[in-house]
């Protein structure tokens, strides 16, 4: 800053003003000079006045005139009186006059001198006689001591006038000599201090130049694990698109790390940061020793793109790099916070089945990658059209719920709940249904999973349940309503005075009310969810254990909890008839049930040898096609309370 300042405004006025001092000086010092010799020019005229007015030489010749008698003495001393007397009219000369200015004294002294010389004349033409030449010898000695006088006083005052401009004209020099010195180091120290300046911004600029480097590095590059991002992967993609041969067949592979590992939500952004740099690591060891393989980077996501080129003679094809990853990971990740056992899912696409952009392959890779994750049980699935079509349909829904939600189009249908050995009805199970102008009935295994990825489950769910608990009201007043709750829903912290709510506005009570929870919903947070279960049961509400063998099945989800139900899911009631060892196992889920004191539902019978396998394995309770789906309300009651109405199954 005060760099700057020095540089923009200090110097560039030091040197100006030094350089107007110079001039100003320079004319002072010419002028100085001039007045110098004029004044030497003018001493000089006046030490040479002082020799020409000068009577010396007359005396002399007199004193020798009368000791010799030399004629041409007394002619010479004629001559020189002339001279005298002719010099006495040019005088005070220019330079006496410049020197002392007009004086009175000079003037009188004049006149008074050359009066004087006049009397000398008769003296001079009568220099025989001796009284003559006293006389005129007297006369001269008189003027030469006036004019020695004059000349002292004039050539003192010349000498001291040089002097005087000798000194200014000295002065002036030392005064131009210590400027230019003094110019010389001002520019010495601009050139400096402008270098050094430059250094310093030159540092500067290389300092913004690295840092612009380190931005767009990271600009292009994951922070984590140092590949490329996907954007650039998608320009790599595009450009090595432009150029492949027709031979060559481009393919992009998928790795998906979050999907198959649950769990990574719950690391801490550390670990996960770990896993996922060592996971790069591991992968780039890898690809580095497989033909064909150009380009790895990081996903959006959790996870990692690849790209790889084959023709038929060089480099692997997409499905065997996509196994020899898979196979990597066989073994757990070591990382620096310990080892973890991760199982990628992998979806890939080749070039075959871009439309429109190279980066369709991406698209195409990524629906595979979303396939294996929420579809398939896989873990390697390759790109098929078919899912573009589903995506687009799971994309329409997706943007048709959150209306549909509001504009009350889902609503619960109800399915019967029987007794088994009795065909009596004792509950129904309210089960979300919406009907969609354009695409008709839609299944809520269709919009279930989405509106629990995007977070609708939880004004649906209390929508239907709410409009459950009104029209439950409508059937007889014995009949138990079972209804679904999702994890968003049981997390949320108003969960028990939304349905405590719920119950004091549709007036249900609410021992008729049973809850259904999943494994899968209790394994996203297992104590919490407990917690709010117990406050729920408080209230009277009974909860149930739904689908229960189709997740983890650990015994410990049966018996950490007082279950009011447990509700066996459909695939046992289809295996249980051709299957021993499910009997078997049913039979040991029952026992622990009735050991814990909660009721055991079967749910899916469709036949009635389902039906006889499971009474004779004891099971009391069931639901299912085989007494009837899930109907809206209106049929429901119809069927409760038509003329010929029934509460009993007819097949019993
Ligand atoms: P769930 O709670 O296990 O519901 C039973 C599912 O089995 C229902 O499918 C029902 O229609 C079906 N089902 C009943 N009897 C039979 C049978 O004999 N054979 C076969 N194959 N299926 C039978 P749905 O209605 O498609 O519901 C699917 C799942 O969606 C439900 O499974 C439940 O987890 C979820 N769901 C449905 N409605 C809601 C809701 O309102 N809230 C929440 N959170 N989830 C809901
Ligand atoms: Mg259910
Ligand atoms: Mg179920």
């Amino acid at each position: 800053m005060i760099f700057d300042k020095l540089l923009r405004i200090g110097f560039p006025a030091l040197c100006a003003s030094l350089t107007l001092l110079l001039g100003v000086n320079a004319y002072s010092l010419y002028s100085a000079q001039a007045d110098y010799l004029h004044k030497d020019q003018l001493e000089r005229s006046v030490l040479y006045d002082t020799l020409r007015f000068n009577t010396t030489a007359l005396e002399k010749l007199i004193a020798r005139y009368s000791a010799l008698k030399s004629p041409e003495d007394a002619a010479e001393a004629g001559k020189t009186y002339e001279a005298l007397l002719n010099a006495f009219e040019t005088w005070p000369s220019d330079a006496y006059s410049e020197i002392v200015g007009p004086s009175d004294y000079i003037q009188d002294k004049l006149v008074h001198i050359v009066r004087t010389s006049n009397r000398l004349k008769p003296f001079l033409d009568t220099l025989d006689d001796q009284t003559s030449v006293s006389n005129a010898l007297i006369i001269l000695q008189g003027i030469g001591s006036s004019l020695q006088q004059i000349n002292q006083m004039v050539t003192q005052e010349a000498a001291k006038q040089m002097s005087a401009a000798r000194k200014t004209f000295h002065f002036h020099q030392i005064v131009q000599d210590a400027l230019v010195v003094v110019f010389l180091l001002v520019s010495l120290g601009w050139i400096w201090f402008s270098n050094k300046r430059s250094q310093v911004l030159q540092g500067q600029a290389e300092a913004s130049r690295e840092q612009t480097r380190l931005l767009e590095h990271r600009l292009d590059h994951d922070g984590v694990t140092g590949l490329v991002n996907s954007r650039v992967f998608a320009e790599i993609v595009r450009s090595t698109h432009e150029t492949l041969a027709p031979d060559q067949t481009l393919s992009i592979l998928n790795i998906d790390l979050e999907s198959r590992l649950p769990a990574i939500n719950k690391f801490s952004l550390v670990t996960e940061e770990a896993i996922l740099a060592s996971t790069a690591d591991l992968l780039r060891h890898a690809v580095d020793r497989m033909e064909g393989v150009n380009c790895l980077a990081r996903s959006g996501g959790k996870g990692f793109l690849l790209m790889t080129v084959n023709d038929e003679e060089v480099g692997l094809t997409a499905s065997v790099v996509a196994n020899r990853i898979h196979d990597i990971f066989l073994r757990p990740v070591p990382t620096a916070l310990g080892s973890f056992l991760i199982s990628p899912a992998i979806g890939y696409a080749d070039s075959s089945t871009v439309e429109r952009d190279a980066t369709d392959i991406i698209r195409n890779a990524d629906l595979a990658v979303g396939n294996a994750v929420s579809y398939s049980r896989r873990r390697v699935v390759t790109y098929e059209p078919a899912m573009r079509a589903e995506m687009e349909r799971r994309t329409i829904v997706e943007n048709a719920l959150a209306r549909a939600i509001e504009a009350n189009e889902c609503l619960p249908h109800f399915q019967p709940q029987f007794n088994l050995m009795t065909g009596r009805i004792f509950g129904v199970e309210a089960l979300a249904r919406w009907y969609h102008s354009e695409l008709g009935w839609i299944s809520p295994s269709e919009f279930i999973p989405i509106a629990e990825r995007n977070g609708d489950i939880v004004s649906l769910g209390w929508k239907i349940l709410e409009t459950s608990c009104s029209e439950v009201q409508l059937l007889p007043s014995d009949l138990s309503l079972s209804v679904n709750l999702s994890v968003a829903q049981i997390l949320s912290d108003d969960v028990v005075a939304m349905l405590d709510e719920c119950l004091g506005r549709t007036g249900l009570p609410a021992s008729r009310l049973k809850l259904e929870v999943t494994e899968t919903t209790l394994m996203s947070d297992l104590r919490r969810i407990q917690t709010t279960l117990v406050e729920l049961r408080s209230l009277g509400i009974g909860i149930s254990l739904d689908d229960f063998g189709v997740g983890y099945s650990a015994l410990s989800y049966l018996t950490d909890f007082d279950w009011d139900e447990i509700k066996i899911d459909r695939s046992f009631a289809t295996k249980a008839v051709k299957d021993r060892k499910i009997r078997d196992i049913l039979k040991m889920v029952l026992g622990i049930a009735e050991t814990m004191g909660s009721d055991v539902l079967i749910e899916g019978i469709e036949t009635v040898e389902q039906r006889d396998v499971l009474v004779d394995l004891g099971c009391a309770n069931g639901q299912g096609y085989l007494f009837g789906g899930p109907m809206a309300i209106d049929d429901i009651t119809t069927l409760f309370f038509s003329e010929n109405g029934q509460r009993s199954f007819a097949g019993i």
